[in-house]
């Protein structure tokens, strides 16, 4: 399998990306985000506990995200490979991820990380938010808390994952193409194990 963790801030492009990486290589798209944002609307109760922490900008607890996405994997496991995209964020979840992925034979292959400059971002999500009817697009407060608990608990994620020689980080500013351009030669170089 082919397992990518598309890494990088909030509104870094780590969705758009996706959709283009998902189609080029075939592969199966987990965005946790998406997966909160579906049972939000759906009111469901994973949606009502998850949305106490999205408005606020904090990180929905890694126990009931890592459940999640454990459901995921083994509905999807036959597949090609996996993007995963706002998943892991802490470093408990990137260990939670390597023991699922292990427990069907598989492993992260690589993590690609956009490096975007942090004005750049804020400037991005509140542009995001006249369009895209997230209520954390649109609060300053929760943007600038969101960036905190990124460096906080999700930047080390990076280390994790470097550690293990699996990161390779990308030049995230520029146009769509161009910036896909560059993961698809990050991925494509990768070294074979
Ligand atoms: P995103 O769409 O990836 O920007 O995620 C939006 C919000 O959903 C985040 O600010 C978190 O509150 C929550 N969320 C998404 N993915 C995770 C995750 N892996 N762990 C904890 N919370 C998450």
């Amino acid at each position: 399998m082919l397992n990518i963790i598309l890494f990088g801030p909030p509104g870094a492009g780590k969705g758009t990306q996706s959709a283009k990486l998902i189609e080029k290589y075939n592969l199966i798209h987990l965005s946790t985000g998406d997966v909160f944002r579906y049972n939000i609307k759906n009111e469901t109760d994973l949606g009502v506990l998850a949305r106490s922490y999205i408005d606020k900008g904090e990180l929905v607890p890694d126990e009931v995200t890592n459940d999640m996405v454990k459901d995921f994997i083994i509905r999807n496991v036959n597949e090609q490979g996996f993007i995963f995209d706002g998943y892991p964020r802490t470093i408990a979840q990137g260990e939670a991820l390597d023991r699922m992925l292990t427990e069907h034979n598989t492993t992260v292959t690589m993590m690609v990380a956009l490096e975007v400059d942090e004005d750049e971002l804020v400037k991005r999500l509140i542009e995001r938010g006249k369009t895209s009817g997230r209520a954390d697009d649109q609060n300053e407060d929760t943007i600038r808390n969101r960036f905190k608990v990124y460096q906080e608990e999700t930047a080390p994620v990076a280390v994790f994952y470097s550690d293990q020689e699996k990161y390779r980080g990308v030049h995230g500013m520029g146009s769509v193409d161009e910036i896909f351009e560059r993961l698809t030669h990050a991925i494509d170089s990768r070294s074979e194990e």
